[in-house]
Order: structure tokens, then C-alpha cells, then sequence
């Protein structure tokens, strides 16, 4: 049977990678929906090579400026593209959007009983209770994990019977600060944090890599994800990227899942799911690795982690809160002309101060993760502006 496909976001890596293996899987899969960002030339590119019913891009085009043999598709624009294609006649939608621009889209794709894969690690952050709530009412495995190690963890527990886990192990890279010192960490400026080791991402996600702000993300989502108690959720540093997570049971096994540093297979994992196809990729070569490593985060070089566990004890908006000053310091981090204005010591402390700030707020609508998402923005551009 073939599944139609809906791909928000589909200019970014991970639509792109969504994109490759669709095309290796024509069979299987038919792309009915492209919507992107801001790259209107690449997002031609893929109308023109997969035939979509619907494009669209989140900045406007006047009619002229959609190339000619472009127009059998229908085209929407603006906030309103990525709900026209969550909604569209399809049966999977693929949220690779970077942010918080990922929640409302999820909730929608939901709204129209859509299955959710779901690249979107903000969107359960922010607001992790309304998204989880609107996948209970469609079912189990309504909302599949297109992050490698929630896919990991995911596919563990697939293999595990329905016994309950115990602890999560959630892995990391480390980033390309693994071993520096504070303030080495804290001076490093953009261009640095840029160069992570072991895997080829967008910007937001890469700056977040090398704060482990993406791992205090992580954990928040795996939280929703999985049910999971703050402290059953372990982040393991783990410089070769091979094991990309795993679960503990009561006997003390631990299942992993393990491969190459390639997200086709996660991306492919949930389009998939439950089968398991060809990715294009070469297979993992045990003999090649040269030894696993595994070292507990230094929560006082990376206060990100120990930020991500307050935030899950102190439960309501934190997530939200924690999530919108991130994205916010980061979103300055990339823009500012000199990138010596602002290292990455100054994303730390904008996120520290900004939930300090905010303080404790209830996240049980989607207007009121919408408020405390709003004003921790605010907030968090304050501080940035004020030094
Ligand atoms: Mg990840």
C-alpha cells in the first residue's frame, strides 16, 4: 500500500534526507505535500522532481513568481502553509519544522487524524501534554519519534514484549566541546560551535549539539514520549554516535539500538514503521569501530542538562519557557554580525535567567504554551539587548 506523505519543512535537512529515501521507496511512498521555510529555489527543485498536490513557503510569492511549469500544484503561503498541508489529503505528515512553529502544526495534523512523524523535538517540549493527549485519542502509534535516539528508544521498546522499562539511556555525542574546559565552552563563538563531530545537521540544531541544549531538549521529550520520570531519563555521553539509546528493564538488560550516524534510518524507520527498508546507506561495520565510550555529562560545563531536570520536576510551562529562550539566544547567536558579542557562555546564562524570570506558569491549553512562549521570548530578548 502506498503511504502519502506530507512534509513540513522539507527544505531542511531532515525533509531533504525524507525526500531521498521517498524517492528510493517510489513504491511505497508518494510525497502529496512540500511545504519550506525560506529556500523557494530548492523547494522548486523538489516540486518539480516529486509532483506534489500542494507546495507552499512560509514567506509570501506573487503569482509571477512561481515558475510556470510549476502551477499544476496549489500553492499557500505565509503561517497558514504548514496547517494547509497538515490537513491535506494524505496520511503521514512529517514535521521537520526547526521550533515552536512545529506544535500547532502538530496538534492540526492530528485534528485530521493524521499519523505524525514527528522531527519536531520543540513541539513536545513545548507543549508536550497537548501533544500526547491528541495522540492518545488517535491511537497507539498515531505519533512515531523521527529523532535517531527517541527512534532508538522506541524501536528497544518495540522488541520488548510490552515489559515496562526501568531507565532510559539517553546518548550523546558531547559535541564539539566534549572535552573543554568552562570557560573554554562558555568564550566558544559561532564559527567554533558550528563544526560538530559526527553529524551533518541544520544550524539551530548543530549551536544547540554544542551546548547540550538539544539534550536538555531530548530529555524533556522523551519524557512526554515515553512516560518517563525524570529520573529514569540518564544522559550518557557518548562520542562515537553508534549506540543511538537504549532502555533498562528490571533484570538489569539493557537494549540498544545501534548503527551509522545517519538519520535516514530513523526518518525511514517511522515512514516505515513497522517494516524495515533499505535507508542507502552502508550498514555498520562492527570491525571498523575502534572502541565504545560512554562519561556522565559534567552538569557545571554544561548547565543545559541540569536546567532540562528542573524544568521537568517543576512540570507546567518550564519546558516552553526553557525551549523559547533557547531558541531565542540561538536565533541571536546566528544572526549577530560579530560573533564575539556573543559566545555561547551567553546562551547558558539568557536561558538560566529567563526561566528565573518567567518564573512558574501552567501550560494546559495551547493559548497558554502560546502566552508563556510569548513572554519568555520577550524576556530572553531583553537580557540579550540589555549587555
Ligand atoms: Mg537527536
Amino acid at each position: 500500500m502506498i503511504r502519502r506523505l506530507a512534509i513540513l519543512g522539507s527544505t531542511g535537512s531532515i525533509g531533504t534526507q525524507a525526500l531521498d529515501v521517498a524517492a528510493r521507496h517510489a513504491d511505497r511512498f508518494q510525497v502529496v505535500a512540500l511545504i519550506a521555510g525560506h529556500n523557494r529555489q530548492r523547494l522548486f527543485e523538489q516540486v518539480r522532481a516529486f509532483r506534489p498536490r500542494l507546495a507552499g513557503l512560509a514567506e509570501f510569492l506573487k503569482p509571477e513568481d512561481i515558475p510556470e511549469d510549476l502551477r499544476f500544484c496549489d500553492w499557500v503561503f505565509g503561517e497558514e502553509a504548514l496547517c494547509a498541508a497538515a490537513s491535506c489529503e494524505c496520511d503521514d505528515v512529517l514535521v521537520s519544522v526547526v521550533g515552536m512553529r512545529g506544535l500547532p502544526s502538530v496538534l492540526c495534523a492530528f485534528e485530521h487524524h493524521k499519523r505524525v512523524l514527528l522531527a519536531n523535538k520543540e513541539a513536545l517540549v513545548a507543549g508536550g501534554h497537548l501533544v500526547m493527549e491528541a495522540a492518545a485519542r488517535e491511537g497507539e502509534h498515531s505519533l512515531l519519534p523521527v529523532d535517531s535516539e527517541h527512534s532508538a528508544i522506541f524501536q528497544c521498546l518495540q522488541a520488548a514484549g510490552g515489559n515496562p522499562f526501568t531507565k532510559i539511556e539517553l546518548t550523546c555525542s558531547g559535541g564539539p566541546f566534549r572535552a573543554c574546559t568552562r570557560e573554554e565552552i562558555r568564550a566558544a563563538v559561532r564559527s567554533r560551535a558550528l563544526k560538530h563531530p559526527n553529524w551533518v545537521m541544520g544550524q539551530k540544531i548543530t549551536i544547540d549539539s554544542a551546548t547540550l541544549f538539544n539534550k536538555a531538549l531530548e530529555m524533556i521529550e522523551a519524557k512526554w514520549l515515553f512516560s518517563a520520570a525524570p529520573e529514569q531519563i540518564e544522559v550518557v555521553i557518548h562520542p562515537q554516535s553508534v549506540i543511538h539509546s537504549g532502555v533498562e528493564f528490571a533484570d538489569g538488560a539493557i537494549l540498544a539500538q545501534l548503527g551509522t550516524p545517519d538519520m535516514r534510518l530513523p526518518i525511514l524507520y517511522a515512514m516505515s514503521y513497522p517494516q524495515r527498508l533499505p535507508t542507502g546507506g552502508a550498514p555498520l561495520d562492527l570491525f571498523a569501530l575502534n572502541g565504545l565510550t560512554f562519561e556522565r555529562p559534567d552538569e557545571k560545563r554544561f548547565p543545559s542538562v541540569r536546567l532540562s531536570r528542573e524544568c521537568m520536576q517543576s512540570g507546567g510551562a518550564a519546558g516552553c519557557i526553557l525551549n523559547a529562550a533557547n531558541e531565542t539566544a540561538v536565533f541571536h547567536l546566528l544572526k549577530v554580525a560579530d560573533e564575539k558579542e556573543f559566545p555561547l557562555g551567553r546562551v547558558f546564562d539568557t536561558v538560566e535567567e529567563t526561566l528565573q524570570r518567567v518564573g512558574s506558569m501552567p501550560a494546559d491549553t495551547l493559548e497558554q504554551v502560546m502566552e508563556a512562549d510569548a513572554l519568555a521570548r520577550r524576556v530572553a530578548r531583553e537580557l540579550i539587548e540589555k549587555t
